[in-house]
């Protein structure tokens, strides 16, 4: 496995590759590697030749008191780990690399930034397009793979493919989970063993939504109450959204008629958690969709 911390050694290196037929699939991460990571990594590896994996603790997706100076890194364990699933190319950049000196772009999707994690967290979707857009440019890889942990970033990433011609596909994958559900995330490593627990009520609301929609219930807002109310009466929760809302649009909806995407973002002490579940409709929320030029 390589590891490479320069741009201009990534962008030759991917170029020769390119040059001598291979395909190149890449999975973007902020490090502090789990199995959701890790899977990622193994899906990419299954639809390309040779696997790219980026490590970057983006300061640009953080605002001014969210936690990039705290944010867990572990960059030998991460690499250990990388080296385990066959990643073949790893990139470790600094800050500077990424942004020099002079440093003045942005890429900027609109509409959809404006709903769930958007009004929260305003830039912060800035910052994901942004730098993902640099990366896509730096490793010219054909596709790229993004979990559906994050919805509304793949959601977005998807958008500014398509908007801005950037010539790759984009191949999305299911939620990897603990055994008891918790969605794994780098943040897990902040929650003392009681807010692990309270950490439980997303997957167990996300559950009993899906069980509202099977006993007939359609009103978004009862299914939302439903939801919140599991949420708090766990302790140290606060919720920072419930949402119903069109999966494609990221517009809330008031009944569940077509398929419905629920996401939650809840703060568990100083934790900010998200997760989220497809609901009705055709739902194929397990399965990865399949994207155009995408290897069997
Ligand atoms: P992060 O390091 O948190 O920026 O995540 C890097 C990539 O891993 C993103 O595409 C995330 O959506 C994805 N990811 C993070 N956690 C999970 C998980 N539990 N299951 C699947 N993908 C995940």
């Amino acid at each position: 496995m390589e590891v490479l911390e320069r741009i201009d050694a990534v962008q030759k290196r991917c170029e020769d590759l390119r040059l001598s037929g291979k395909t190149l699939g890449f999975v973007p991460t902020m490090g502090f590697l789990h199995e959701g990571h890790l899977e990622l990594m193994r899906i990419a590896k299954r639809h390309a030749d040779v696997v790219i994996v980026s490590i970057f603790v983006n300061p640009a997706q953080f605002g001014p008191a969210e936690d990039f100076d705290r944010y867990p890194r572990d960059t030998e364990g991460d690499l250990e780990k990388a080296r385990s699933v066959g990643v073949d190319i790893v990139f470790l950049p600094s800050v500077p690399e990424i942004y020099p000196d002079g440093y003045q772009t942005k890429v900027s999707v609109d509409r959809l930034t404006k709903h769930l994690c958007g009004v929260s967290r305003p830039g912060h979707f800035d910052g994901v397009t942004t730098v993902v857009a640099k990366l896509f440019n730096i490793t010219k890889t054909h596709i790229a793979v993004f979990g559906q942990k994050d919805y509304q970033q793949l959601t977005v990433i998807s958008r500014m493919v398509r908007d801005l011609n950037m010539d790759l596909d984009i191949v999305g994958v299911p939620t990897f989970r603990e055994p008891d559900g918790l969605a794994m995330s780098s943040r897990n490593a902040y929650l003392d063993p009681e807010q692990r627990r309270s950490a439980l009520s997303l997957k167990k609301s996300l559950d009993l939504a899906r069980h509202l929609l099977e006993k007939g219930e359609r009103r978004a807002e009862e299914v939302k109450k439903a939801v919140e109310g599991l949420i708090l009466s766990h302790p140290h929760t606060a919720i920072d959204y419930v949402t119903l809302c069109d999966p494609v649009t990221l517009e809330d909806v008031e009944t569940l008629e077509a398929e419905t995407l629920l996401a939650l973002a809840v703060k568990v002490g100083n934790t900010r958690l998200i997760d989220n579940c497809l609901l009705g409709g055709a739902s194929k929320n397990e399965d990865i969709p399949k994207q155009k030029g995408q290897r069997e």
